[in-house]
């Protein structure tokens, strides 16, 4: 049974010192409660950093040995490298920019440096408990890099992926110094989790324009396996928040509140300290309610709890300045001997009084600039058990996809903000319950047990895809029956594809020149009496007859269209007509200009639009537009039209790569054939080809060809193999 490996930056304990011993306390968090409940057969452990830096071996050795009590293996980051990882590039970097705070997230060398130092530590001691039939479980940013080495250790390993945080659309993300390094290193996972389909899609085009991988429904192909985006919204431990109502220490709290709050109606905000919690602008919001909606004033009290965080970063530091001249500014200028307005408390509260004051405000503000997803909403309705009160919810946080009965907001209209805290005290209690209802049964169901259940459930899913895609992989052991199948034989035909199998892929018709590998390889392979080699390509017959014309070897190029056998002359397999080009030229043309990065390529027979270099987005407008027009003027020409990777060509109907193959096929009996192509137009090759024969396909998508091979450079190590 694999076990599942859960891989965070904190360990879901505290650890203390009290009179100088180590005292252990299980965290209540939500990842820790949720995958605590999971019902799964997986014996579960935590890898992760125990919240103290100490470099005394005995004390480790101390922790080492009471986490494991609880299947935990600490991950002792020194001193030196904290700050750059943590209060640097995790929470100075990242954190910001992904919270659209670009002008306060910094890049520096030094902190990344320490994030990739950590990362790599953090692999380290996984590898030191962890084996290759485990599931793994990174989580958040600040081990971005985690699945990528954990990949590299196990390529088979079955690992998932989750951010907590949004991801940033990619007009952000390009602006970051080490976009592909850490795109790449999430890419090692075989799932990739995010609260929402925003998140999603974000992160599949910064994948697609900065990496270049295209993605089908959200499922992005990589040379040697399939890697899956979704959206999984976290939840909460539903239950313990709707029992906890009625714990005796909640009810000791509630009625304290109560005789102390006496009339007053309360507003709830709590949050940690963070400047995307938009918390000096809820303030302003409520400022301007008490402006415009004066008889509330004396009425009602906005509660503030403001849970310390990170402040040792000057940003939260100024943050927390500014609220508190904000906060004591309003005071001054509404409040008087019997009425606070803002009851402002900078500290952590127990769970007893987060209940008590969940359950007693009859309005929850939650207005974050940005929040991945934002727990405090989907707490405060879970404990309304008799369904009465009304949240105020920014749209952007993550959990306004689910709540969808909130009152929404816009963060940034402070006078929305103002009207909707009015329009939540106006509120008849009927239409209270009947919001609150309907989000109850969303949080319920969607609690995180079920988020956690579905996550690795899809992960076993996407394994399972990837690993049939390996079954076809050409790997060592289909490499030396190969070869061996080869030294045996007696004649042998070999046919080899140019762009993409032997060179890598062409972004430019005029560059991918062959390598000096390659003209050995081919030299090599043509010396030998007993080869026949044909090199089989879409390019025009000029260039091909100017890299390979001294080789002795056949060329077939543009698709077919024309061949040179046996050192000959070139010649024509059929009469073909290219008076069309005329006609159809123009239509290339004008699209060329429309889409900047696009170029045609002109050969004998045919008419290629390449637009690798276009901007994705636009490309996907223009791609269906030209079919289309082109399908029409087609019509009655005795040509097609075929799709390839970024290109589109219209050629002749008559010739294709296996029509031309078939007349070497035709020649003899061979003992021996190799057929390798990476594209559709090699696809026409692979289905003419006698079962026994060996075909590969470069990369991994669906093909007639025997075998996957990974790169070009695995095929150029093959070919060097054939002596
Ligand atoms: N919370 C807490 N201590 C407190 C107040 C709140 O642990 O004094 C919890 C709260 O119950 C919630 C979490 O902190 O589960 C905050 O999560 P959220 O997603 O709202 O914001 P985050 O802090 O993760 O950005």
């Amino acid at each position: 049974m694999p076990r599942l490996l859960i891989i965070s930056n904190r360990l879901p304990v505290s650890i203390t010192e009290e009179n100088g011993e180590l005292k252990l306390t299980p965290s209540a968090g939500g990842l820790a409660t949720g995958l605590n409940s999971l019902n799964t057969e997986n014996e579960v452990r935590w890898i992760g950093w125990p919240g103290i830096t100490t470099s005394k071996k005995e004390k480790q050795q101390i922790i080492t040995e009471k986490l494991e009590e609880l299947k935990m293996t600490p991950v002792f980051i020194p001193k030196d490298k904290f700050d750059g990882f943590y209060n640097g590039f995790s929470n100075s970097t990242l954190w910001p920019l992904f919270h659209y705070f670009q002008q306060y997230s910094d890049f520096y060398e030094h902190t990344w440096r320490d994030y990739q130092w950590v990362n790599y530590l953090f692999a380290e001691q996984l590898f030191k408990v962890a084996k290759e039939d485990d599931i793994f479980w990174v989580q958040d940013y600040h081990l971005m890099l985690v699945p990528q080495l954990i990949r590299q250790q196990y390529p088979l390993a079955s690992i998932g992926f989750f951010l907590h945080i949004p991801f940033p659309t990619f007009e952000l993300m390009r602006t970051m110094p080490r976009r592909r390094e850490l795109l790449n290193g999430v890419l090692g996972a075989d799932l990739i989790g995010f609260h929402t389909h925003d998140y999603v899609r974000h992160f599949i085009s910064a994948v697609r324009r900065i990496l270049g991988h295209e993605h089908h429904l959200g499922r992005i192909r990589l040379q040697d396996r399939v890697v899956e985006v979704d959206s999984f919204p976290m939840g909460i431990n539903y239950e313990k928040f709707a029992n906890a109502v009625n714990l005796p220490e909640t009810k000791v709290e509630l009625e304290r509140y109560e005789r102390e709050t006496g009339n007053f109606k309360i507003i709830l905000s709590i949050d940690r300290l963070d400047y995307s919690k938009g918390l000096t602008q809820r303030v302003r919001a409520f400022n301007l309610f008490l402006k415009k909606y004066p008889q509330y004033r004396g009425k009602v009290v906005m509660i503030m709890i403001v849970v310390p965080s990170r402040d040792t970063i000057k940003h939260y530091n100024q943050l927390k300045e500014e609220l508190d001249k904000r906060v004591g500014s309003l005071n001054s200028k509404y409040g008087d001997i019997t009425w606070t307005p803002v009851r402002y408390y900078y500290r952590s509260i127990s769970f007893p009084r987060l209940i008590a004051w969940y359950k007693m405000a009859p309005v929850a503000l939650v207005t974050p600039f940005r929040d991945g997803m934002n727990l405090v909403s989907k707490e405060y309705v879970a404990t309304k058990d008799d369904g009465k009160g009304v949240l105020i919810l920014s749209e952007m946080a993550g959990a306004s996809k689910e709540l969808i009965s909130a009152l929404q907001v816009n963060p940034n209209n402070l006078h929305h903000i103002a009207d909707s805290i009015y329009r939540a005290l106006e509120m008849d209690e009927e239409e209270q319950i009947e919001r609150n209802r309907a989000m109850q049964k969303v949080i319920e169901r969607n609690n995180v047990n079920r988020w956690a259940t579905t996550f690795l459930t899809n992960l076993k899913e996407v394994r399972s895809k990837s690993l049939n895609i390996l079954g076809n992989h050409f790997n060592t052991e289909k490499e030396t029956k190969l070869v061996k199948a080869y030294k045996k034989s007696k004649s042998r035909l070999i046919l080899l594809d140019y762009d993409g199998t032997l060179v890598n892929f062409r972004s430019n018709p005029n560059s991918a020149r062959p390598t000096k590998t390659v003209f050995n390889i081919i030299d090599n392979l043509s010396k030998n009496e007993l080869n026949r080699v044909v090199l089989i390509s879409g390019r025009d017959k000029e260039i091909l007859e100017k890299w390979f014309g001294e080789y002795p070897i056949d060329i077939i190029a543009e698709h077919g269209a024309w061949h040179r056998k046996n050192g000959n002359d070139w010649s024509q397999i059929k009469k073909l007509n290219a008076d069309w080009k005329k006609t159809i030229s123009p239509i290339f043309q004008q699209f060329v200009d429309r889409t900047p990065g696009s170029f045609i390529e002109e050969k004998n027979y045919s008419l290629a639009w390449h637009f690798r270099k276009t901007d994705p987005g636009l490309a996907e407008i223009r791609k269906p537009e030209f079919l289309e027009q082109l399908s029409h003027v087609i019509t009655g020409k005795s040509l097609q039209i075929m799709e390839g990777n970024k290109v589109l060509e219209v050629k002749n109907d008559q010739i294709n790569k296996g029509k031309a193959a078939q007349k070497w096929l035709k020649e003899k009996d061979w003992q021996f054939v190799l057929a390798i192509g990476d594209d559709y137009t090699d696809e026409d090759t692979f289905k003419v080809l006698p079962p026994e024969a060996y075909s590969l396909k470069v990369g991994f998508s669906e093909t007639a060809a025997r075998y996957n091979i990974n790169s070009v450079e695995q095929v150029l190590s093959l070919l060097a193999k054939l002596t």
